[in-house]
């Protein structure tokens, strides 16, 4: 038994464990699906729980010495039940997209009509994107937002008619106002198909109180646990009240095909640290915290667009801003995230609804509050990061992607060495420290 700490064991890993924990210290993280765990949770997470195989569910497992995971299994799932208000929880899926994944086998035989949001307009990959298992193994329907970013529901109405689907998602990656459940679920039922809400950006902000639920509209319901939840990276699957009275067998197809069906033996470290997680989030602060991420994103959102940005649908209702920047030029995305990147703060390239350019070379960025948020920033920092940011973006203003593949790799070569070189963007590298000096993460204030 080696018991030696990884410093002495693994001096490579150590030291680029220690430079991640720097850059995330002292960079304004803006990715809005990340966020910053507790100590609690990552206490968890590195725990003995690692350790154990345990196929199966609590009192029914394919292995011996499973006493206590049952223990900690059970107290996640009766969180859940709790927190969102549903009437069964499998807290066993290893992330998002296997969760996802598992929905389908317990409800769709492939090839059968599914329909999600397509994702150029904000939906997930595993919606039915012609690139995924989900496009491909099934008869993926999509459907899009209008100009001004809202679903557009007359379009996702005469797609469920006319093509009748199985199964209707609801929730997505890149979406700045709220999900509609109701409205979605009016359109599913009229078709009898299952709705399922993939909550995994919002389930933080739904538990906070922060946005509407889904658990009175949708049958079944996904997330992520690691993003606006402020968890350890897994997901969950829910089935509510609603997906009981349309299939009383759902909550046991959904367990068959998480186990047996598309994973082996569940991660019981994660599951545990899940549970510490939901604890967190069942508690007043955890509200607070829900609400200022919105706070937060509102008063992001006016600076930008104060200091002359084109927002995605003029604005945003949760913690997700989307920036057009067509106005500068279509496909400037990749421009702006690596400008930002020189000066601190860490956002990623994105589509725009009905995007004049590709998803690689994408129109917008996509920016969020829930990691800043945890730090404990607050609307008045908000305002110093909207400035920063307009005149980092301000720098790339002149470099206008090229038509031509070949010249695209050039003239973005010289700009990446030209970025790392810029005045302004260094000043606002060294100020964005500053700002997070004030708002240590895991170093001692
Ligand atoms: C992040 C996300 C997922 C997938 O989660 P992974 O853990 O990355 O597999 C699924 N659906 C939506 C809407 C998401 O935003």
């Amino acid at each position: 038994m080696n018991r030696k700490k990884l410093k002495e064991t693994d001096a490579e890993i150590f030291k680029t464990i220690r430079e991640e924990l720097k850059r995330q210290e002292y960079g304004l993280e803006m990715i809005p699906s990340e966020n910053f765990v507790s100590r609690a949770v990552m206490e968890a997470m590195g725990s003995v729980m690692t350790n154990k195989y345990s196929e199966g569910y609590p009192g029914k497992r394919y292995y011996g010495g499973n006493e206590f995971i049952d223990i900690a299994e059970n107290i996640a799932i009766e969180r859940v039940k709790k927190l969102f208000n549903v009437a069964h929880a499998n807290v066993q899926p290893y992330s998002g997209s296997p969760a996802n994944a598992a929905v389908y086998l317990a409800l769709c035989k492939p090839h059968e009509v599914i329909m999600g949001q397509s994702l150029p307009d904000g939906g997930h990959l595993t919606h039915g994107w012609k690139t995924s298992f989900s496009g491909l193994f099934f008869n993926a329907i999509q459907y899009h937002v209008k100009t001004d970013g809202y679903i557009d529901f007359e379009e996702a109405r005469s797609l469920a008619r006319e093509h009748k689907p199985k199964l209707i998602w609801v929730g997505a990656s890149a979406y700045v106002r709220s999900f509609p459940f109701r409205e979605m679920a009016e359109i599913a039922d009229e078709v009898g198909a299952y709705l399922v809400a993939d909550i995994a950006h919002v389930a933080g902000l739904i538990v906070g109180g922060a946005h509407p639920s889904a658990s009175e509209h949708a049958h079944i319901i996904t997330t992520t646990t690691h993003k606006t939840l402020r968890g350890p990276r897994g997901a969950l699957i829910m089935v509510t009240e609603k997906g009981l009275r349309k299939d009383p067998e759902l909550a046991e197809k959904i367990d068959k095909a998480v186990f047996p069906g598309f994973q082996g033996g569940p991660h019981d470290h994660t599951i545990a640290a899940i549970a510490v997680a939901l604890q967190e989030a069942d508690s007043p602060e955890f509200k607070e915290y829900a609400h200022q991420v919105v706070a937060n994103a509102k008063a992001l959102a006016q600076e930008l667009m104060d200091n002359g940005l084109k927002l995605v649908s003029g604005g945003t209702d949760n913690h997700l801003i989307l920036a057009d920047l067509t106005p500068i030029q279509k496909g400037h995305g990749v421009f702006a995230q690596e400008a930002l990147e020189a000066a601190g703060i860490t956002v990623n390239k994105n589509t725009i609804p009905q995007d004049p350019s590709s998803p690689f070379y994408p129109s917008g960025i996509r920016i969020g509050t829930p990691a800043l948020t945890t730090r404990g920033m607050k609307e008045e920092e908000m305002k110093q990061i909207g400035k920063w940011m307009a005149a980092a973006i301000n720098e790339t203003a002149k470099y206008k992607l090229p038509e031509e593949k070949e010249e695209r790799k050039e003239l973005l070569k010289k700009f990446k060495n030209e970025i790392k070189r810029n005045k302004t963007l260094k000043q606002i590298k060294k100020d964005v420290k500053e700002l997070c000096k004030r708002f240590p993460l895991y170093a001692k204030k």
